[in-house]
């Protein structure tokens, strides 16, 4: 009997571990849409990374030496096209090692006007922060 409860305890662990995986993707997923009509069938059209900076680094942007393990990061900015309306939608993600259109986004926006009345907005995450390249951080102030 207590080996099914165990049994059954770790399989509630497993459960409510995945409902979170499932919920945080689903979030992470939630505003890649069409910034015209909202809908999720979306097709990639291009993307460029920005500019790549030091993690940690001087005041004219060059690589702070002192720091080992210092990498270097970039944002990245896709153009999709939507399936239903054919409004073009332009998104910002966030800063990555490897920038790519897989990365979370932080910003939405319309590029161009779809078909119909635009039942959808542009969006911007909160919690989007922007890096300024071009002002130093330095490890340990
Ligand atoms: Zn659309």
């Amino acid at each position: 009997m207590d080996t099914i409860l165990a049994f059954l305890n770790l399989f509630a662990y497993f459960y409510v571990g995945y409902l979170i995986i499932k919920f945080v993707f689903f979030r992470r997923q939630r505003q890649k849409v069409c910034a015209w009509c909202g809908s999720k069938k979306i097709k990639f059209i291009n993307g460029v990374p920005g500019q790549y900076f030091w993690e940690y680094r001087n005041k004219d942007g060059s690589r702070d030496k002192r720091v080992t393990g210092n990498y270097q990061q970039a944002s990245y900015k896709s153009e999709y096209r939507c399936k239903s309306c054919h409004a073009k939608t332009g998104f910002n993600h966030f800063i990555n090692k490897r920038p790519s259109k897989k990365v979370k986004i932080c910003d939405r926006y319309l590029l161009e006007k779809g078909d119909g009345d635009r039942t959808h907005e542009n969006w911007s995450d909160p919690k989007g922060v922007h890096v300024n390249a071009r002002s130093a951080n330095r490890k340990g102030g």
